[in-house]
């Protein structure tokens, strides 16, 4: 089956499938090698109804709180698919912000730049 970037209702990018597209080839093993496509929106972030970007990732305000109050995300969740350094760095200052929500301080370590990375 081919498949193209279509639009869903609101905008979204999403995969479709072209119409009679499908192909039989017979194989003894098949890797799949397909690229991110962004969080479920039927699990945890539909059943939490987290507010999604434009590219489908959980949307976060400066401290990686969703639009739900509480919630926290980052790495590939909030900013798509992307480089591990990058889960590590987005999750050590969602928990400084998840810290700083719960108790009214913090001590954790933060890379101190105050700008949340852009989503990219
Ligand atoms: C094939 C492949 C190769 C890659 N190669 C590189 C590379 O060479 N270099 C590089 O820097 N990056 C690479 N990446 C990207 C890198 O792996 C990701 O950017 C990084 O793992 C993102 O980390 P994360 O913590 O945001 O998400 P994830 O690593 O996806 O972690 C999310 C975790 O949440 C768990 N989870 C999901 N739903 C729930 C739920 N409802 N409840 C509880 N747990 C849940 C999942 O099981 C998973 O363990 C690669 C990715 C892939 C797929």
């Amino acid at each position: 089956v081919n498949a193209r970037f279509g639009k869903d209702d609101e905008g979204r990018s999403r995969l479709e499938r072209e119409q009679d597209s499908d192909k039989v080839w017979t194989a003894d093993l098949v890797l799949l090698a397909i690229g991110y496509t962004g969080p479920e929106p039927d699990g945890i972030v539909g059943r939490l109804r987290l507010d999604l970007d434009e590219r489908g990732n959980v949307r976060c305000d400066a401290e990686y709180m969703t639009s739900r109050p509480g919630v926290f995300s980052a790495g590939d969740m909030r900013r798509g698919q992307s480089l591990v350094v990058w889960a590590i760095s987005e999750g050590r200052e969602a928990a400084r912000a998840a810290d700083r929500y719960l108790t009214g301080y913090t001590s954790l370590p933060t890379k101190g730049t105050g700008d949340l990375p852009r989503a990219r």
